[in-house]
């Protein structure tokens, strides 16, 4: 086997390409995963999102196993120790660590839906792929979906396809035709893989059914094929290594452990390795380093086996000590002479302070912490995407300081004094100082989840703000009285208006601009066909009871005003702020311009 080759660590040897699954939401990514390893990890994320990264190694054996059907690819020689492939979290919140892990890729598959063509995430991946300038194929997935499809699970896909009826042949071609132009507008040349030989300016395209199996051989035998072929000079295993910290665990009888993706070089046990903490970077000794079972993915439970050295591409656990302070996402480095571990804490730290320090913030928003830098990065992709501004962030639990930094909002606007704690612990104390100066914490380990908690909060503070400003914030409107309905003509007055522009609600002072802006008093009450209502809106015909406000002597209909004059809102520099603030969503365009006239009328600049 190919590990006698390496003997001497000679470094001809290839690595296994890091492969990640892309593609729009919906597209068969995880089903495709499953479908290779054979295990079914989906039903066990949480929330059904894939919220961390995490890898299956494909080995040499599991490919013949896979390919059996694809003659061509039976008598090839495979000189890769397999294939290490990435399982990328599929929903579109996680643009970032879908970034973060395809950084770490030698090739992609690009899902798409045959049914679907491109999507935006389709878009979006192939702007990901393209700014890492990352090789890449097209699985064109779910065929089975195509009218009449039969599976053919012993003939290579273009067989398949061969074989199918006239129609299911026709739809095949039309639709392989559509999604070529799609990406062919995108400026990007795609072919069906077995038209072209030279994927130099082509991409290829591979017909695939997660459900039913048909494709899924040609897939990974391209893999194989196009790594060793045109992809083997990147495949050098080299003596840099090239690690990154996928998730930081506990496990039972080995403590803390860190899941790691080793993409280059060689890992040994005792090495001395420079990890990145939530304190700051730190060294440690690998105690330990622990391989599952091929073909399973790191987080399904099962036994580890001990290795000596692990020679990338693989997924790796590392057991040692400290490993709880390790910041996921981050690198590792090795340290191969003592005096190297202070220049390795200088890069390491650099990598994290550029991370963070890349994050834009605004002057008012929620405070944000996270796990990872991958966790955090998604939950901002996610807040920006819902137009929620962020003033801080943060990894780690949450202290006390960050509880003091989030509560800087409690001056300006009480709705952004909030921690959204995503997967980390809040400290006690951190959390006492939260309650007696009234900044909220919320936690959960589901974006969605604590997102959701926020948007209640703040529709909560925002109905009882508005409860609060009820009495100050005044409507603008403008009422005619109407002649013949008048009914009473004092304390209180009682008549018929039709609301002329504006809205008119309960606790309206009314007041006419032609009488010297005399007060005739506040609207107590509003019927609409006998009704009562609390709003009444332009064009409507209401029913208004006037009583006098608290200061002034009551007036008198017929004496103080008549059906010629105008009756206005009462309303004040206070008034209008507060409706701006608070009743934003209850005024249409045409009231702010009567809140124009408005300001003109009573001189309010
Ligand atoms: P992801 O969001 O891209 O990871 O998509 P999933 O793998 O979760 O698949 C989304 C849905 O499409 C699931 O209901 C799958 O069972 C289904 N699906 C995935 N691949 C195929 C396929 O090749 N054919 C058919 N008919 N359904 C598929």
């Amino acid at each position: 086997r190919r590990q006698r080759n390496k003997e001497g660590m000679s470094l001809d040897y290839l690595r296994s390409p890091v492969v990640c699954v892309l593609g729009h939401v919906d597209t068969g990514k995880t089903k495709i995963l499953d479908k290779i390893r054979h295990t079914n990890v989906q039903d066990g994320e949480a929330g059904g999102i894939t919220q961390q990264i995490g890898a299956t190694f494909v080995p040499e054996d599991a490919i013949r196993a896979q390919t059996k059907m694809v003659k061509e690819f039976v008598k090839t020689e495979i000189k890769l120790p397999g294939l290490l492939i990435i399982d990328t979290p599929g929903h579109e919140s996680f643009s970032n660590l879908r970034s973060r892990g395809s950084s770490m890729c030698d090739l992609a598959i690009l899902v798409v839906d045959i049914m679907h063509g491109l999507e935006p995430q389709t878009l979006e991946s192939l702007g990901l792929l393209r700014k890492g300038n990352t090789p890449f194929v097209v699985a064109l997935n779910k065929i089975d979906r195509l009218f009449d499809w039969r599976r053919m699970p012993t003939s290579s896909v273009k067989e398949a396809v061969k074989k199918q009826n006239k129609n299911t042949k026709d739809e095949f071609d039309e639709r392989v035709k559509g999604v070529v132009t799609e990406f062919a507008e995108q400026g990007l040349n795609v072919a069906l893989f077995w038209e072209k030989v030279d994927f130099t300016d082509y991409v290829p395209l591979v017909p695939t059914s997660a459900h039913t199996g048909d494709g899924m051989g040609d897939l990974i035998s391209l893999l194989v094929t196009y790594s060793q072929g045109v992809l083997a000079p990147k495949l050098m295993l080299s003596e840099e290594l090239e690690a990154i910290v996928l998730e930081v665990k506990v496990i039972a009888g080995l403590g803390t452990t860190v899941d790691v993706i080793l993409r280059n070089g060689i890992l040994k046990e005792g090495d001395t390795l420079v990890l990145t903490g939530t304190e700051g970077p730190f060294s440690t000794q690998a105690r330990a380093l622990l391989m599952p079972q091929p073909l399973r993915e790191l987080r399904v439970k099962n036994a580890y086996v001990n290795h000596k050295a692990i020679i990338a591409s693989q997924g790796v656990k590392i057991t040692g000590k400290d490993l709880e302070k390790t910041l996921a996402g981050t690198p590792i480095f090795v340290a191969k002479k003592p005096d190297e571990i202070e220049v390795l804490k200088d890069e390491a730290s650099k990598v994290v302070s550029s991370m963070l320090s890349a994050i834009k913030l605004q002057e008012r928003g929620v405070y944000v912490q996270a796990s990872t830098l991958g966790s955090l990065e998604a939950l901002l992709a996610f807040l920006k995407q819902s137009k929620i501004p962020y003033c801080g962030v943060n990894i780690g639990p949450v202290h006390k300081r960050d509880v003091m930094k989030a509560s800087v909002m409690l001056e300006h606007d009480s709705q952004w004094a909030v921690i959204l704690a995503f997967d980390v612990k809040v400290e006690r104390e951190a959390q006492e100082i939260a309650d007696n100066v009234g900044v909220k914490i919320f936690t959960a380990d589901i974006i969605y989840h604590l997102f959701d908690n926020f948007l209640l909060h703040r529709k909560e503070l925002h109905d009882r703000q508005r409860r609060q400003h009820e009495a100050m914030a005044i409507f603008p409107c403008k009422l005619r009285i109407l002649p013949n309905c008048v009914f009473n003509t004092r304390d209180p007055i009682v008549v018929g208006v039709v609301v002329e522009a504006g809205l008119i609600k309960k606790g309206t002072v009314l007041t006419i601009p032609s009488k010297s802006f005399v007060d005739v008093g506040v609207v107590s009450s509003l019927e609409v066909n006998h009704k009562q209502v609390d709003i009444a809106h332009k064009g409507v015909e209401v029913c208004i009871k006037i009583e006098p406000t608290g200061g002034e002597a009551p007036k008198l209909y017929g004496r103080h005003f008549d059906h010629t004059d105008l009756l206005v809102s009462k309303v004040t520099r206070e008034s209008i702020d507060a409706v701006k603030k608070y009743f934003r969503e209850d005024l249409q365009k045409g009231d702010w311009q009567l809140f124009i006239e408005l300001k003109k009328i009573f001189q309010i600049i």
